[in-house]
């Protein structure tokens, strides 16, 4: 890339401009027709709701609540909701884009959507929680809906709060409707294996991108950035795959021992310990920054948004980066990591495994036949082995990198949908 585009890359600092520029980026690469790209480049829907609360204390407070739909091209909207302080419209929008693309890529019969609210949980007790999670269900009843809007967990919710969803939206619409929201618990119609979806994803994407280096597991290092659901798995698995895991890390800090770290033992160590990693023995620690940069073979950054960027882009020295996390490397960023070689499975398609077991979820609720966690592992397996191909056979076609061979398969698969429907 010329350094004129990395300046104006630079600029992107909005998350939804960054979709749009990368978006903009694989049309011109693969000839996308600007009618799809102006489309893509617009959200069907915005929701934003006022959500007036009783706290304990007996006063009111008002939170804002989102729900962005980017598109229901190719099915109902699907999408997580996050509860976060700086959760602002302009990052549910991206979220949501990248939502539609992700099924896609995927190819789950689903658009994409997300919410949230802006709000810290922690400063909540949990009855405050579960009347601002009903208050904002049913603000959005409108929205939501078994074949409309399909909401699941993200940052900050969990199956709690997906229990309180199912049960404000079925009272609201007098019936009990299990397929208007996954990542249930297993008890009210949650699927097995979607609590390690997701890391199962990023192992079987990284497994790939290994093989395509030439790469063998049993002699490869990692290092994965955080330490919650997403991370936590993927490390197991990878770990169990014969990687050797030398460096983890979790809001407490950095933990590297060049001969391993003892993945389960981590896990059970951070459960017995607040769930988070301080004291973790035979690791040295490192600070977040320097895990990033460690020379290992594989990075998973499985975090935070933008720690990949154009500041220490130029430090990295993995060789290959699958994205756990979504939107872990800035726009800015990509272009310096191609510069030096560094093969990147892009968050759309590494981190896919998630939505594809909500979909199995969606799917079991409707049909009220529940699968065994064989069946379910078989089948993400597939779905992901299939994605991974496609968008490798696409970067291959179009001599380019991954994340925007994965932007052209989502937007030629999502710009058949638009075509063959045809507009007003
Ligand atoms: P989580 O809350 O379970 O875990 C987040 C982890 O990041 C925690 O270990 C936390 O301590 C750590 N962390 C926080 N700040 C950090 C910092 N400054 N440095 C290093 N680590 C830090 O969340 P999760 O579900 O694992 O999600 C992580 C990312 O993966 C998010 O971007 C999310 O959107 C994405 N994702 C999650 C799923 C899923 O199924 N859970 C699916 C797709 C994408």
């Amino acid at each position: 890339m010329s350094s004129d585009k990395n300046a104006v890359m630079e600029h992107v600092a909005n998350p939804f401009d960054s979709f749009i520029a990368r978006l903009e980026e694989a049309a011109q690469i693969a000839k996308i027709d600007p009618q799809i790209v102006k489309i893509l480049s617009h959200p069907k829907k915005e929701v934003r709701v006022s959500l007036p609360i009783m706290m304990d204390n007996g006063q009111i407070q008002v939170f804002e609540g989102y729900r962005v739909v980017h598109s229901t091209f190719l099915g109902p909207s699907k999408g997580g909701i996050r509860y976060a302080e700086q959760v602002n419209i302009d990052e549910v929008k991206a979220l949501a884009s990248w939502m539609s693309f992700k099924c896609a890529v995927a190819n789950i019969p689903y658009g994409g959507a997300k919410g949230g609210i802006t709000v810290d949980p922690k400063k909540l007790s949990k009855g405050e929680l579960e009347r601002l999670t009903k208050s904002y269900t049913v603000a959005m009843a409108d929205v939501f809906g078994p074949d409309k809007d399909i909401p699941a967990p993200d940052v900050n919710t969990d199956g709690q709060i997906m229990s309180w969803l199912y049960d404000a939206f079925s009272k609201h619409v007098g019936q009990p409707t299990p397929a208007v929201v996954t990542g249930k618990p297993l008890e009210l119609g949650g699927s097995k294996g979607r609590v390690e979806a997701t890391g199962r994803g990023v192992m079987i994407t990284a497994l790939a991108a290994l093989d395509k280096l030439g790469k063998n597991p049993a002699s490869s290092t990692c290092a994965v950035q955080g330490f919650g659901n997403v991370g936590s798995i993927s490390a197991k698995l990878l770990a169990q795959k014969g990687l050797r895991v030398v460096a983890i890390s979790d809001v407490s800090g950095g933990y590297y021992n060049a001969n391993g770290i003892d993945i389960e033992g981590a896990i059970a160590y951070a459960a017995s310990n607040g769930r988070v990693l301080t004291g973790l023995k035979e690791a040295t620690p490192i600070s977040n920054e320097d895990l990033l940069e460690l020379d290992v073979d594989l990075l998973v950054p499985a975090a935070l948004e933008d720690q990949i960027n154009a500041d220490n882009a130029h430090k990295i020295k993995a060789k290959l980066i699958v994205e756990g996390a979504n939107g872990p490397t800035s726009a800015s960023a990509d272009a310096i990591l191609d510069e030096k070689g560094i093969m990147l499975v892009p968050d759309i398609l590494a981190n896919a495994g998630g939505v594809t077991v909500s979909y199995f979820e969606w799917a079991q609720n409707k049909s009220g036949y529940y699968w065994d966690l064989a069946t379910v592992e078989q089948r993400e397996d597939a779905i992901m082995h299939d994605a991974f191909n496609d968008v490798y056979q696409a970067s291959v076609d179009h001599k380019c990198n991954m994340r925007l061979a994965a932007y052209i398969v989502a937007a030629n698969r999502i710009g058949k949908g638009i075509t063959l429907m045809g507009a007003f």
